[in-house]
């Protein structure tokens, strides 16, 4: 082993060293979170590859969001390590699929679908059936649910009323617009997101040669977050791997918040009864979080129910002793929401950077007060992760003005050659209406700028690196960087819902919006259902790394009625043993914190997040984007479940 491979090993305990080193058949890692599962199988590809093993390009990392897929190739890249593919199942299945349609199907990849509750709204009517907006939207995600835990039109019926899902129509009529749903798409030579796991799967099934292909290419596999893998994800692991075992699966039952979509962490369980040879490591030192935060964490989990909370494994913490967690209540959301704001504030001011503190919720319909109380308080914020950077609307059109006017600067009076490099950014993007103050207002708008800003810095970092590049060289490091998917760090607070925050971490937390109704979540009904919910608390909690505050509010709107409690999970941990270990600095132990009566300041027009429409309907502005737009495909399928559950959460949160 080259001495530079051993160096990899460096600052792995014992066990992440077994991990990493454990480079011949299969492995299963069973821990908690912060133990640094992530970190162990990073550097076990980094290892393998440093010591010749693993080849970089015959690596196939996946992972479930666009944020943990990023996280993975930063850590990678910051071991030196260039050319390992790290995905998401979704988005490696693309790949592949482009690339072997013409030579399976013959033509072009169909159109990815982008007004599917429009599709979905076609189907209901050739079926003469009559849906309200709510239940198209409900239909909607029944169809995602169903092609996701592959049931196909003529099983919904019996498959629905097996997994004890709450149907918002008879489920025959379901059944019926999911068939007419794909006959729609068919006829008009379309595919939709899930389509995209199900075409993969079946050309690997159909065509042999074509599965070899894939299979000389990747000949390792690493899922990290196994404890999420969905059926059909399984399948097409299996798949990829053919008769082979290289492959490394991570995952902490504790963690499973997918099981709506047919996840289950039996894969992970049973990982030693399908692979009797695997190395099996467990971890339990946990090094993100202070002895308090992994003390709340733990404290969740005691209370915890079913098969993966007998799996639990109590965490220990590797760090010193931290701020307490904080509980806060508020008399109403909108305070909530400026008080949070103001806590935000009081961290900046004390050094914490903003790329360090994130705000989570259960919904996606919850950032709307979040993102208007950071904007009123000129904080900065980012609601989707760096990692779609280049794929964005406004960053592929600046950078084909860019790349326009390094080629044809010396025509445009704004390009002076002398001028520097970002000065030349700062006056192409000025055409797109970009300026050097942030917009006044929040969502679309804000975000849009925050983007551009971005292009700015980097170009102000690259010119100091390179104080001779010219704009073309610029333009050059831009193209390298958007086919590495090495997005510029985006400064901002995150706004982010538990589902896409999981594998992440900040130094500051805040939990919002734990009420009865939005954590559990309304329509959590079944014990598993209340567990998963559970989970989530589980998965938020430890995602910090020092400074934790959980909060909620009482009533909807300033004046409202005080009709929401704190949530159930909450109870035991503020005055039971947990408050032993992390005593008092409840806000609720001195009172409750209530904020000055919010003064509405007038807003603009609502803009839609995708297309930048002005919004009408209130049911738009609580999506923030038009009905029959996509809504960020950034977390796929999942977040847009939850956009749509967040709808129904809102509505049932209305004081009566
Ligand atoms: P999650 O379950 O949330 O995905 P994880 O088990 O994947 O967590 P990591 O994200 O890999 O955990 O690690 C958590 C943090 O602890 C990271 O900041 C990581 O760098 C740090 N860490 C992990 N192992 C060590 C170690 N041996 N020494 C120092 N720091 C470590
Ligand atoms: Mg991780």
């Amino acid at each position: 082993v080259p001495p530079d491979a051993d160096a990899v090993l460096e600052g792995l305990d014992p066990e992440q060293r077994a991990v990493a080193t454990a480079l011949h058949g299969p492995v299963c890692v069973l821990a908690g979170a912060g133990t640094g599962k992530t970190r162990a199988i990073t550097h076990r590809i980094a290892y393998g590859v440093r010591a010749g093993i693993l080849r970089p390009d015959s690596v196939l990392a996946v992972t479930f969001t666009n944020r943990a897929a990023g996280e993975m190739r930063g850590r990678l890249r910051q071991l030196g390590v260039s050319g390992v593919q790290a995905r998401t199942f979704h988005s490696a299945a693309l790949r592949q699929l482009q690339y072997f349609w013409p030579k399976a199907v013959g033509g072009e990849l169909p159109r990815l679908l982008e007004r599917k509750v429009q599709l979905v709204a076609d189907a209901a009517a050739r079926c003469r059936i009559r849906l309200d907006r709510n239940e198209l939207r409900d239909v909607t995600g029944e169809i995602e649910w169903s092609k996701v835990t592959q049931t196909v039109p003529g099983d919904y019926a019996a498959a629905a009323v097996k997994s004890g899902r709450e149907v918002p129509r008879d489920p025959a009529e379901i059944s019926q617009v999911y068939a007419t749903y794909e006959e729609l798409k068919r006829d008009r030579g379309v595919i939709d997101f899930e389509d995209v796991l199900l075409l993969t799967v079946g050309v690997l099934q159909d065509r042999y040669d074509i599965a070899e292909q894939v299979r000389a290419q990747y000949q390792h596999f690493v899922v990290d977050e196994y404890q999420d893998v969905s059926p059909l994800q399984q399948r097409l692991l299996e798949l990829w791997l053919g008769e082979r075992d290289s492959l490394c699966v991570v995952g902490d039952a504790s963690q499973t918040i997918y099981s709506f979509t047919g996840a289950t962490p039996d894969h992970l369980l049973d990982f030693r009864n399908r692979h009797p040879q695997a190395t099996l490591v467990k971890l339990i030192r946990d090094y993100r979080s202070t002895p308090q935060v992994v003390h709340l964490a733990n404290s969740v989990l005691a209370q915890a129910h079913g098969r993966a909370a007998e799996h639990r494994l109590e965490l220990v913490s590797q760090r010193e002793a931290g701020p307490d967690p904080s509980y806060t209540e508020y008399g109403d959301e909108p305070s909530e929401a400026e008080g949070t704001a103001r806590r935000i504030r009081k961290l900046l001011d004390s050094g914490v950077p903003a790329s360090e503190i994130a705000v989570l919720f259960r919904t996606n319909g919850q950032s709307e007060l979040y993102e208007q109380a950071l904007a009123d308080a000129g904080i900065p914020y980012q609601l989707r992760g760096a990692e779609r950077f280049f794929e964005r609307t406004e960053v592929r059109e600046a950078g084909a003005a860019l790349r326009g006017a390094a080629r044809f600067g010396g025509n445009d009076a704004l390009l002076d050659d002398a001028v520097d490099v970002p000065s030349q950014v700062r006056a192409v993007l000025s055409t797109k209406g970009w300026t050097n103050q942030p917009p006044a207002g929040s969502g679309a708008v804000r975000d849009r700028w925050e983007s551009l800003a971005a292009l700015v810095r980097l170009a102000e970092d690259f010119a100091r690196a390179r104080p001779q590049a010219t704009l073309a060289d610029l333009v050059a490091e831009l193209d390298e960087r958007a086919g590495a998917q090495h997005a510029p760090t985006v400064e901002g607070v995150t706004l982010a819902s538990l589902h896409a925050a999981k594998g992440l971490e900040w130094d500051a937390v805040f939990l919002v919006g734990l009420t009865e109704g939005m954590l559990p979540i309304a329509y959590a009904k079944t014990d598993e259902q209340i567990e998963e919910e559970r989970r989530l608390l589980y998965v938020g909690i430890t995602r910090a790394r020092a400074h934790l505050c959980l909060s909620w509010a009482l009533a909807r709107s300033p004046g409202g009625r005080a009709s929401r409690r704190p949530s159930r999970f909450l109870n035991g941990l503020r005055t039971g043993s947990a408050a032993a270990a992390a005593p008092r600095t409840s806000s609720v132990a001195g009172g409750v914190e209530r904020a000055p009566a919010r003064n509405r300041k007038p807003r603009g027009p609502v803009l839609c997040r995708v297309c930048g429409r002005t919004l009408s309907t209130a049911g738009e502005m609580k999506l923030m984007r038009c009905e029959d737009c996509p809504s960020d495909m950034d977390e796929g399928v999942y977040d847009r479940l939850h956009t749509w559950r967040a709808h129904e959460a809102a509505e049932l949160g209305q004081p009566a």
